[in-house]
């Protein structure tokens, strides 16, 4: 915050920026891995989506695509940290955060243990395989763990795929 001649307080355009995304970077980004994972349920997969973000950029995308590559390690995670990593020409994530729209299982835990990723956000929570049944130790010490950012809509998404599937 800085001063005019007048002595009124004016916000530098900096300041603003940063107020801005700061507000609105959580919701935004996992707007974008919601896209992701309605792209994987028009494709058939369980409709999970993740995004990297660095520095205010998303840098790498995934989807689950566990039926398409037939390989169950496939999970939008995985998929986004091999592709964050490929980019940023580094094997270790410490300036990004994952935004993911489920609960990360235990194996994705794992992979973003030894990224050291700097944060972690999830809408969603999925009790029966989350790793937050094992505890946030799962992952590094050094991430911070954020969630239920548009929990509703990332729940409905996959109540719906599984009541399609049945009906
Ligand atoms: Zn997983």
């Amino acid at each position: 915050m800085i001063a005019n001649a007048k002595g009124n307080c004016i916000f530098s355009w900096n300041f603003i920026k940063i107020m801005m995304l700061s507000i609105h970077s959580d919701d935004y980004f996992m707007k974008e891995a919601f896209r992701e994972a309605t792209f994987a349920a028009e494709n058939g997969e369980v409709p999970v989506g993740a995004v990297i973000v660095c520095d205010n950029r998303i840098i790498a995308r995934g989807s689950n695509r566990t039926e398409q590559l037939g390989d169950i390690t496939a999970h939008a995670e995985i998929i986004a940290i091999t592709a964050a990593a490929d980019f940023l020409g580094s094997k270790y994530l410490t300036d990004c955060t994952l935004y993911v729209t489920l609960e990360p299982c235990s194996m994705c835990a794992g992979a973003l243990y030894w990224s050291q990723i700097s944060r972690v956000v999830y809408g969603a929570s999925d009790e029966k395989r989350g790793f937050m049944k094992f505890g946030k130790a799962l992952l590094h010490p050094q991430t911070k763990l954020s969630y239920g950012v548009m929990e509703a809509d990332c729940r409905q998404l996959l109540q719906d795929f599984f009541s399609h599937k049945r009906g």
